[in-house]
């Protein structure tokens, strides 16, 4: 085995982006994932600037781009369709060299699987345990087996077990529980005919309601994502069906296109969750482990920011195990030195976007969408830099 050999658990974005990361800078990988085999649903997921960037450096940017679908417009609509403010996107693109992109989730992830040159991805391995002994570091499985490396990065999302192994002095002051969001996410895919935005322009609209909101946009390959946000209390899960006929009770007013998307969605494929995120963590590794994407900083999707994280951290961690080669521990310390402030403040700006977003008094309501209204797109621009125009960090050496 290669002295430097990483054991990376889950083959999620976070996962599959930081095993093709690595890879570029001379380690041998291994992903381990507890699903029986890569996943076949999903919903879609924007990617912003910043995550292309990482993508660009992957060499998986021009696939994304072909495959998703080019946010070209992006309204914030009041729940009968009259406009609140847009987006504006156009001078995104121009500031930043890109648009944003929809992607499927199950598409994007197959994009990362085929960047990936030598890592095998080894399904139905569920991490219960892990251990160190002087430089190594060795995995167990659910089914009794093992593996062993120089670093494990645990890619293991919002649930992650390799979190659960952390120090207590790495732990928020309040503990590490999750923290609902206060509303429930329903998400679909259709295909809908007469849409007042063109597939070849890309994007849609969110209309804000009261407590609920709806968005809608080209999802690329002839399909529509839409996905709601709820206010409602924890754990009131309902079968498809009925989730489906309460959601299109409550958007019977709504602007057009909203109550035909939900009606158009075949309940096989909507997908129901309560969302949550945890505080942001004091440290994310000890020895050489390490954790990465949601595992590290489980945020609410109000910034749609949560796979654009998991991406700069691969690519961060990437750079930092090339400029400490033979030293992992420094590597991490580095690593997480500059990420945590980052995502800590993301995590934080998530809530009090979805405070806003989520509101159900009316007059708060119309505050809101007057304040919104009345915001010029330069501040609009100058608000959201610091977050879509970050320059993630550069791990190959020609890209310097
Ligand atoms: C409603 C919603 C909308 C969102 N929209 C956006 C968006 O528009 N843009 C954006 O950038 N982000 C968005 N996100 C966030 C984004 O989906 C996540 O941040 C991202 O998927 C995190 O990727 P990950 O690889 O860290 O974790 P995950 O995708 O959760 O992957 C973790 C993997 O680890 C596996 N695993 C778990 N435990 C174990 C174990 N013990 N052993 C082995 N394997 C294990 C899991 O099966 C899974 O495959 C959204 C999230 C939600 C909920």
């Amino acid at each position: 085995m290669s002295k430097r050999h990483a054991l990376i658990i889950g083959a999620g974005i976070g996962g599959l982006s930081t095993a093709a990361a690595l890879e570029r800078i001379g380690w041998s990988v291994a992903i381990y994932e507890r699903a029986p085999a890569s996943p076949r649903s999903g919903a879609g997921i924007v990617l912003a600037p910043n995550a292309l960037a990482v993508l660009e450096q992957l060499g998986a940017a021009g696939k994304v781009r072909n495959r998703g679908a080019r946010v070209g417009c992006a309204e914030i609509l009041r729940q009968d369709g009259r406009p609140i403010t847009a987006v504006p996107v156009q001078q995104q693109a121009q500031r930043y060299g890109t648009y944003s992109y929809l992607i499927h989730r199950e598409t994007l992830q197959s994009v990362l699987a085929g960047q990936l040159e030598r890592t095998a991805v080894h399904y139905g391995k569920q991490l219960v345990d892990l251990y160190q002994q002087g430089n190594e570091v060795t995995a167990v499985f659910a089914d009794g087996t093992s593996a062993c490396g120089q670093l494990l990065i645990g890619a293991d999302g919002i649930h992650s077990a390799v979190r659960r192994k952390l120090p207590a002095a790495a732990l928020p002051a309040g503990g590490d529980a999750l923290r609902y969001a206060g509303f429930t996410a329903l998400r679909g895919i259709c295909t809908l005919g007469n849409l007042p935005y063109s597939s070849e322009e890309g994007g849609g609209f969110e209309a804000w309601g009261s407590g609920l909101r709806f968005g809608l946009s080209h999802l690329g390959e002839g399909r529509v994502f839409w996905f709601a946000a709820l206010n409602a209390e924890a754990g009131g899960q309902h079968s498809p069906s009925s989730a489906k006929a309460a959601l299109l009770a409550r958007v019977q007013n709504w602007y057009e296109p909203v109550a035909q998307a939900v009606s158009a969605t075949p309940e096989a494929v909507l997908l129901q969750h309560d969302i949550y995120d945890r505080a942001p963590l004091r440290c994310w590794s000890f020895g050489s482990v390490t954790l990465l994407g949601d595992a590290a900083h489980p945020m609410l999707p109000n910034l749609g920011q949560g796979g654009a994280q998991a991406l700069e951290d691969a690519a961060q961690l990437a750079a930092c195990l090339r400029e400490r080669p033979g030293d992992v521990p420094a590597a991490l310390a580095a690593y997480e030195a500059a990420r945590i402030p980052r995502t800590s403040r993301i995590v934080r700006q998530s809530r009090r976007m979805g405070r806003v977003a989520q509101l159900e008094n009316r007059l708060a309501v119309s505050l809101r969408n007057s304040v919104l209204r009345a915001m010029p797109s330069p501040l609009q621009l100058q608000q959201l830099d610091w977050l879509i125009g970050y320059r993630p960090a550069e791990f190959q050496e020609h890209l310097r």
